[in-house]
């Protein structure tokens, strides 16, 4: 847990978000600055920088974090017309948050490949 990292903080309650579900593991909640109708981020409790160290260290844990993303698009029924997972890893991606998390992108069409 670090008291710099945003995402941590949403775990802790620090910062407030508006969460849509929630395991033991795993924490997800509406992005702040949605990009599409549907916009959820999934993110693992404890910190990883990216998905990449996720998955290394813990790869029960990343498949965690998919099955979730998976649960929350239905929940938000787009699992039917469609949705996008992203895990943007590195400057060049424009990770801005350095705390692992999977956007799940849904409620409109979406075009490939993303800008
Ligand atoms: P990325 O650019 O892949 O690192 O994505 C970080 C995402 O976190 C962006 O889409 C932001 O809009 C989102 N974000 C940043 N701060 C918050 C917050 N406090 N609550 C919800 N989403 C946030």
């Amino acid at each position: 847990m670090s008291t710099e990292c945003m995402f941590c903080r949403i775990v802790d309650g620090a910062i407030p978000a508006t969460v849509v579900h929630e395991t033991d593991t795993v924490l997800a909640f509406r992005d702040i600055a949605a990009q599409a109708p549907t916009h959820i981020l999934v993110i693992p409790k404890v910190h990883y920088a990216d998905a990449a160290a996720m998955a290394a260290a813990d790869p029960a844990l990343a498949g965690e974090v998919l099955a979730v993303a998976g649960e929350v698009a239905k929940l938000d029924s787009v699992n039917a017309t469609g949705y996008r997972m992203v895990f943007n890893t590195g400057p060049d991606a424009n990770q801005t948050v350095f705390h692992a998390h999977c956007h799940v992108l849904g409620g409109r069409g979406m075009t490939w490949p993303p800008g």
